[in-house]
């Protein structure tokens, strides 16, 4: 499986910055999951390819240019644009963003080859399919509705976690995995942030690497994301100081293969 988070910006000669500001991963160039800077960041293959992206919860970060993706595809797409998403979080894209104020209700229009956009319901806890890939769903601890993933192509399984706080069933389910090859973490904010990380339901290094104690899965790799850009190094300071084994920093723009 090959996986990139994709960058969310660019240096003055147009090189993406190692920041993350914007969260959407690419799953074998044709799945995204969330979809920040879906249209910024693809390449025009990857655009053409890319029709299923799953939404963990509708922050900014992770939908930012989810309208502009469909927009720019408007006129071309021959199928339409497959947003998964639980019942929920497709209430509150719809409500908030799709609704005719913010962006236009893409789920209700069609350019001369049918509909562009369309929403597909996913379960909890329970596999379902999108495109080759199978994924298991499950609630996390975030301050709006949040769901982490496990996702798996018949071989390798990798588990993203969304946003989250300290949590319990997600670590059930990745423990319930048999074979798990990696897992992309958050990390948001540095150990003196402890009581803002709280209240908005995030991880800091310290309470990541209790969380962690939960994970049976020893020595597979482990890559923070969401960092914020703010407070990078001493977050990434933080997180080398844990001495957990294989634990790095998922950097934007590398392609991993598990
Ligand atoms: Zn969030
Ligand atoms: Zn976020």
């Amino acid at each position: 499986m090959r996986i990139q988070l994709l960058p969310s910006t660019f240096d003055g000669h147009g090189h993406a910055t190692v920041e993350q500001r914007l969260t959407c991963f690419l799953v074998d160039d044709c799945v995204t999951v969330d979809a920040g800077s879906i249209a910024i960041a693809l390449t025009p293959d990857q655009r053409d390819k890319v029709r299923d992206i799953i939404i963990t919860h509708p922050h900014m970060d992770h939908i930012a240019s989810l309208p502009i993706f469909i927009d720019d595809l408007y006129p071309t797409l021959t199928e339409p644009v497959r947003v998964h998403a639980t019942p929920e979080v497709i209430e509150l894209l719809e409500r908030d963003v799709f609704n005719w104020n913010v962006y236009p209700r893409f789920s209700g229009l069609q350019n001369k080859y049918g509909p562009v956009m369309e929403y597909v319901p996913i379960p909890i806890d329970r596999p379902f399919s999108v495109a080759h890939l199978s994924v298991v769903a499950v609630p996390v601890n975030h301050i709006v509705p949040t769901i982490g993933l496990v996702v798996s192509d018949g071989k390798t399984s990798v588990a993203f976690s969304s946003d989250t706080a300290e949590t319990d069933q997600f670590w059930e389910t990745l423990n319930n995995t048999k074979h798990l090859d990696a897992l992309l973490i958050e990390a948001s904010f540095p150990n003196e942030m402890a009581e803002l990380a709280e209240v908005s339901r995030h991880f800091t290094p310290s309470t990541l690497f209790k969380d962690l104690q939960k994970l049976n899965h020893n020595g597979i790799d482990i890559l923070a994301v969401h960092i914020k850009p703010s407070y990078r190094d001493i977050i990434i300071r933080e997180l080398k100081a844990l001495n957990v084994p294989k634990l790095g920093v998922m950097e934007p723009g590398k392609t991993y293969t598990w």
